[in-house]
């Protein structure tokens, strides 16, 4: 029975390879963190994480999460509205909720469900989303999940937004949804004058802000803290797989009624096992850890500002960006490959991005810069760029 189909996915497989596409995993024996262990026990300065913050080794959150599987136990086996909602799980949508400045908050098993779940319950065939053209895959799958009309607009072009609330007008509700940092270039959507024309045209908005939370904004609370909108956003989705630990977990926070709707209707919760105490447990202490002090917020924006410099002064192109996401054009494809595999060699792990993740012509090294860096660590990385750069003629 499965010859035909076997033949089928090898004769894919094959061209997903030639075509250079073939992904393959990195395997690391160390925990994650600046450096990691990779390979045959080579450690390497670790650029490629979204370990914004720093903190998926931190002491504290391995502490609390010892605890919290001595005081609570280790497996939840139920979703949460049969048996499977602790004290635990209610503090930390209320930390949450506090975090963003919302009213409410649910959690998810990770963001895509977030996303995958937040439009199909809201709305239906009388209303419209208007979707940013370079959104997450895990927005763009909610969405089809949901029967509502789909608009898109140019990533961050508000001309062309504008049009597509005019086109959209016949609806009964609009949504506008963004990516609050796009993850290919750093940069943040224009929040301030998303909000200005969604009010103009009665739409509501929602952002993603698994890039931004603990990130951007005066004290790292995400693109709302950014523009001055706390409050103001309807939705807000985010992740605990990212500056928060890293671990996994998702959420949905915004106004009361909707959160309240998601608990009653949204799939991915309904249907899907409770997040395990342990998690639990150590995203608590990274609020707890966030509400102390915001000094891991601020070493990361010195971290970004200082890589950001000295790359710039080496003669870098890089892509404009607010985030800890630092895009180093090289435009070539292969020179992208070559480059990060000579970075590697000097003990810098980065990951050279081409087409079709980029558009054509667009390859680039992200750089993902993390609290957990220290100075010499980044000067270090700066100089394996420029060593490489002049050896590859991307530097005179
Ligand atoms: C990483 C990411 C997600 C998915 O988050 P998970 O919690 O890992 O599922 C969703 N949206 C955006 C913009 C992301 O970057």
């Amino acid at each position: 029975m499965y010859a035909k189909l076997q033949a089928h996915l090898q004769a894919e497989l094959a061209q997903i390879e030639k075509a250079g596409l073939f992904k393959r995993e990195r395997v690391i024996t160390s925990p994650q963190n600046a450096t990691v262990r990779v390979g045959k026990g080579q450690d390497v300065l670790n650029f490629c994480a979204n370990n914004y913050l720093g903190l998926s080794d931190h002491p504290r959150l391995v502490e609390a999460a010892k605890l919290s599987l001595d005081s609570h136990g280790y497996g939840m086996s139920s979703v949460r509205f049969i048996c499977g909602t602790q004290d635990l799980h209610k503090e930390l949508e209320r930390r949450v909720a506090d975090y963003f400045g919302t009213e409410d908050t649910i959690l998810y098993a990770a963001c895509f469900d977030a996303n995958g779940g937040v439009f199909e319950p809201l709305f239906d065939e009388q209303d419209a989303i208007i979707s940013d053209q370079l959104n997450h895959a895990s927005i763009i799958d909610g969405i089809r999940l949901c029967k509502a009309a789909r608009y898109r607009y140019q990533s961050a072009d508000m001309d062309d937004l504008e049009r597509q609330l005019v086109a959209a007008r016949q609806h009964r509700f609009r949504l506008v949804v963004t990516d609050a940092v796009f993850s290919m270039d750093g940069h943040i959507a224009p929040l301030d004058q998303i909000v200005e024309l969604a009010r103009r045209y009665d739409a509501l908005v929602m952002i993603d802000e698994c890039h931004s939370a603990g990130v951007v904004g005066p004290t790292g609370r995400g693109a709302t803290e950014h523009f001055g909108l706390r409050g103001q956003v309807d939705i807000i989705t985010g992740t605990l797989g990212k500056a928060f630990g890293g671990a996994i977990g998702g959420f949905t926070t915004g106004r009361k009624e909707i959160i309240e709707m998601l608990r009653q209707r949204s799939r991915p919760y309904l249907f899907s096992n409770s997040l395990p105490p342990a998690v639990v447990g150590a995203a608590l202490a990274t609020f707890d850890l966030l509400a102390e002090s915001d000094e891991l917020h601020t070493r990361l924006q010195a971290n970004t500002e200082r890589f950001r410099s000295k790359m710039q002064a080496a003669g870098f192109s890089m892509k404009p960006s607010q985030s800890a996401i630092v895009a180093v054009m090289l435009y070539d494809a292969k020179l992208s490959q070559d480059f990060a595999a000579r970075l590697l060699e000097l003990g810098i792990y980065v990951v050279g991005f081409f087409y079709p993740v980029v558009p054509k012509d667009q390859a680039r090294i992200r750089v993902q810069l993390s609290a957990a860096h220290t100075f010499e660590q980044i000067d270090k990385a700066v100089e394996a760029f420029v060593k490489v750069g002049k050896r590859l003629g991307v530097l005179s």
